[in-house]
């Protein structure tokens, strides 16, 4: 736990960093696309297929950047209090065509059965739940199963898992993926969990990885439940303390 709070800081003073550059090289890009358009249209023979790449290249770096603006903005919501099942409903719905196409089954499993209200920033918080389907799908087979349950663990907090069945990860490989820019994937970024991470515990939260090579891995987020204390008033609304 203290390994992961350590990199969380630098993750942040990566972010602000990044808002500043990331500004600036928006807009380099913008004129590189628009001259690589124009190269398009007068290409020939193998100009063909370095403007291609160029483009293919530019995409990338796009979706590095958009990543990178995303977390060099935690505050740029308001905390409210939202309920995990209906976002975790809505993340998985949105998911679901994805998983189908590889022919992997997505459960959402309320095992507290009903409503779980959560206080935080919504929205950050249904990427962080959309950046875990994601790598649950990219380590997974066909005809596999990804679970995604919401399970209670004490009267102040509950635990939102994503059990997936597979690749798995050595254990070197589980002690890195909160650096920022760790991946082993070919497209990745490795920004997506130290995103995931820096959400959790921008709500008080903790993120755990379980993982066992070849068999599976299980992501879970331990997050403190917004609690409406069930306050009695008496005749004259003062608040009564049982
Ligand atoms: P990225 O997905 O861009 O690689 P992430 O931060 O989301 O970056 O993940 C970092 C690394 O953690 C991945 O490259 C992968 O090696 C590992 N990983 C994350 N989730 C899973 C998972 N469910 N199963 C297996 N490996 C995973
Ligand atoms: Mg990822």
């Amino acid at each position: 736990l203290k390994r992961q709070m350590e990199h969380s800081g630098s993750l942040s003073a990566i972010g602000q960093l990044a808002a500043s550059i990331a500004h600036e090289l928006k807009n380099a890009m913008t004129s590189v696309r628009g001259f690589t358009e124009l190269l398009k249209l007068s290409a020939e023979g193998d100009s063909v297929r370095y403007v291609n790449v160029i483009d293919s290249e530019m995409d990338r770096m796009e979706s590095l950047m958009a990543e990178f603006l995303t977390l060099s903005k935690p505050t740029d919501q308001e905390d409210e209090v939202f309920d995990l099942d209906k976002s975790l409903s809505d993340v998985v719905t949105v998911m679901d065509p994805q998983a189908t196409m590889r022919n992997i089954a997505i459960f959402l499993d309320n095992q507290v059965g009903g409503p779980v209200l959560v206080k935080g920033k919504k929205h950050r918080m249904k990427q962080a739940f959309i950046n875990l389907i994601k790598n649950a799908l990219e380590a997974s087979g066909e005809g596999t199963t990804l679970i995604v349950s919401l399970e209670h663990y004490d009267d102040g907090h509950i635990v939102v898992a994503f059990g997936d069945e597979g690749s798995g990860m050595t254990d070197l490989q589980i002690k890195q993926v909160f650096l920022p820019f760790f991946t082993t994937k070919r497209e990745g970024t490795g920004l997506g969990l130290p995103f995931v991470l820096e959400t959790a515990e921008s709500m008080g939260g903790h993120l755990f990885v379980k993982s066992e090579l070849g068999k599976g891995t299980r992501i879970e987020l331990l997050l403190p439940v917004h609690d409406r204390p069930n306050v009695q008033t008496d005749a004259d609304g003062a608040i009564l303390i049982s």
